[in-house]
């Protein structure tokens, strides 16, 4: 009698699972995508695992915290951190040895202006925050336009990561006339934040993508997110060089054909050299960079970009898991150390 009992128990237990959906119901629905403009782009967060009750809460959360970065980096911000720091007019610490232009800063912009810093020495200069007034000059977002040569070398002048002087948790640079431009890196170090928002939230599967710069997270029901590298100058927006298979992983593209303008048939784009004050030129197109962290993909597509199919390649290749995709003009794909193509071009990281 009570080994039927048990057996029946068994049997409703089953039976109630099956209806409730537990145990074997999968983790995954249709995707769900939300979208909101910041960092001068629009940034989609789609979702792919299991819709949660208080999604829209947790949507709600990441995209209050883009806000938030957006107001503590966007330079064109007179509310922002870095907008203060450039004019000179961040809280003034309060010291004896009257350092009175050292600036107390957040701990996240802190963190980030040292993170930029770790990558101007890491690339020799190729990236460096201190560009911004080479940035102002041309324009390219607003009015974009060939500047005095003139002019480019008084800006230069101030164009020197060493400037930037860090003490405790202030800031001061070496000269008035020097600031800062986070705009080669705030992207990837914002989607690396949304990406930790949304696993202590508990979603498990997801894509974040800041105008091109992605993250994603988790994997698409046991299969790897497939991520397309934009053909540069493609007729289509959806027109690829090549797919990447990825799971947990960043994929950032830094390339000429994003922002630009075309003068005498020459193209004029915002990638610029610290050393010249002008666009890049080489033999690029673009650089996509496949890592684990958004911020390193960020400053590393910067960084290789403007040091160069050679230089750039080297660069990588000396780094832990951290992978690279340089096209260059003549569209031909180069691939960094641990990553293969197929005849598909659908390029994967070595086992
Ligand atoms: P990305 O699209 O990530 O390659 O970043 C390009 C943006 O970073 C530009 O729009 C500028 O705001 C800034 N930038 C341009 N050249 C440099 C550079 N050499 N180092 C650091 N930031 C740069
Ligand atoms: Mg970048």
């Amino acid at each position: 009698m009570r080994y039927k009992i048990i057996y029946f128990l068994f049997i409703f237990m089953l039976i109630i699972t099956q209806i409730l959906g537990c145990g074997t119901e999968s983790n995954f629905n249709n995707p769900r995508t939300y979208t909101h403009f910041c960092f001068d782009t629009v940034c989609t967060i789609t979702i792919y695992s299991k819709k949660q009750k208080d999604e829209s809460k947790t949507i709600d959360a990441c995209f209050n915290l883009c806000d938030k970065y957006e107001n503590l980096f966007n330079k064109h911000n007179q509310d922002s951190e870095i907008y203060k720091i450039n004019s000179g007019t961040l809280n003034k610490a309060v010291s004896k040895k009257n350092i009175s232009n050292n600036m107390i800063v957040s701990p996240e912009t802190l963190g980030l202006i040292r993170q930029s810093l770790y990558y101007s020495k890491l690339s020799k200069g190729a990236f460096d925050i201190t560009i911004s007034p080479i940035v102002d000059l041309w324009d390219i977002n607003d009015n974009p336009h060939i500047p005095q040569k003139n002019d480019i070398l008084k800006a230069l002048k101030y164009v020197d990561y060493n400037g930037i002087i860090i003490k405790n948790n202030t800031i001061r640079l070496s000269h008035k006339n020097q600031a800062l431009d986070l705009g080669g890196i705030a992207k990837g170090y914002a989607a690396d934040q949304i990406k930790n928002l949304l696993q202590d939230k508990k979603v498990i599967s997801a894509i974040i993508n800041f105008g091109g710069n992605i993250q994603t997270l988790g994997n698409n029901n046991d299969k790897d997110f497939n991520i397309g590298i934009t053909k540069p100058f493609g007729e289509n927006a959806d027109d690829y060089s090549a797919k990447l298979k990825i799971k947990d992983m960043s994929v950032v593209t830094s390339g000429i054909y994003e922002r630009y303008f075309k003068k005498n048939n020459k193209i004029y784009h915002h990638i610029l050299n610290p050393q010249t004050g002008y666009p890049v030129e080489n033999s690029l197109y673009s650089v996509t960079i496949i890592s684990k962290n958004s911020i390193d993909g960020d400053a590393l597509s910067t960084s290789a970009f403007v040091m160069g199919l050679s230089k750039g390649l080297s660069l990588i290749n000396s780094l832990d898991n951290i992978y690279a995709v340089f096209i260059t003009k003549d569209y031909k794909i180069h691939l960094s150390d641990g990553l293969s193509i197929d005849s598909d071009n659908v390029i994967t990281i070595a086992k």
